[in-house]
């Protein structure tokens, strides 16, 4: 099981070591994977058995690209994993599929794990099953889903922040029918709490989750790993 916290615009520097140093010790007593996606200013807050991955990054090495980082700022910090179309990145920074496969290609070629996420908004979730599934597939499109590296996210974008979640039954169904387009690790995120995570963990096809605001404590976070 893959258990992934993504601390998106929060935790202060300072705050993200004092976190990662809790976390440490709980990570050490888990058999399972964890990986931490602080703020840019936190890619140093290294901890040897948590991943530490880059919530974003340019596709160039470095150069003229006011505001972003690149390759040779996450190598500096051993940064090998990255997540790449996370729904925040598609719908409020405006990134579009093609940019998105873009960056993926970038970071396929320099070897990264990928985390890469798909997800419906909720006009989606409620059309017909064919028009969500063409949908999520859609975000498949310029993405080699057999590279070796590749994990995938599921993440309903209705689901990610609200503590909404759909039924187990729900995500059996689509984690099945994602597993069709690529037998990549499959995460699911959005919404994911302490008082969930054992129940979707036990959901066939799901290899994972992705946990957002239920993360940002590390106490919270060392829960839901012990109970994974
Ligand atoms: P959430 O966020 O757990 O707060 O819903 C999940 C995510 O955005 O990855």
């Amino acid at each position: 099981m893959i258990i992934a916290a993504n601390l998106k615009t929060n935790l202060t520097r300072k705050a993200t070591h004092k976190y990662m140093q809790e976390l440490d010790s709980c990570v050490q007593k888990s058999s399972q994977e964890v990986i931490v996606f602080p703020a840019i200013s936190s890619l140093d807050a290294y901890k040897t058995d948590i991943t530490v991955g880059a919530q974003n990054a340019y596709p160039v090495e470095k150069g003229a690209f006011t505001g972003e980082i690149g390759l040779e700022h996450l190598t500096e910090f051993g940064i090998k994993t990255i997540l790449i179309g996370h729904s925040e990145r598609r719908h409020i920074l405006g990134e579009s599929q093609e940019f998105i496969a873009e960056k993926f290609h970038y970071f396929k070629e320099q070897g990264f794990r990928i985390i890469y996420c798909v997800g419906e908004p909720l006009a989606v979730r409620e059309s017909s099953k064919e028009e969500m599934l063409a949908y999520l597939y859609q975000q498949y499109e310029g993405i080699d889903t057999q590279y070796e590296n590749l994990i995938i996210a599921y993440e309903p974008v209705w689901a990610i922040g609200t503590g909404k979640i759909p039924t187990l039954e729900d995500i059996a169904d689509i984690h099945s029918e994602l597993k069709k387009k690529s037998s990549a690790p499959l995460l699911y995120g959005g919404s994911v709490k302490v008082n969930n995570v054992k129940d979707i963990l036990q959901v066939e096809n799901v290899d994972g989750v992705l946990v957002g605001s239920a993360a940002l404590y590390a106490d919270h976070f060392c829960s839901m790993i012990q109970a994974a």
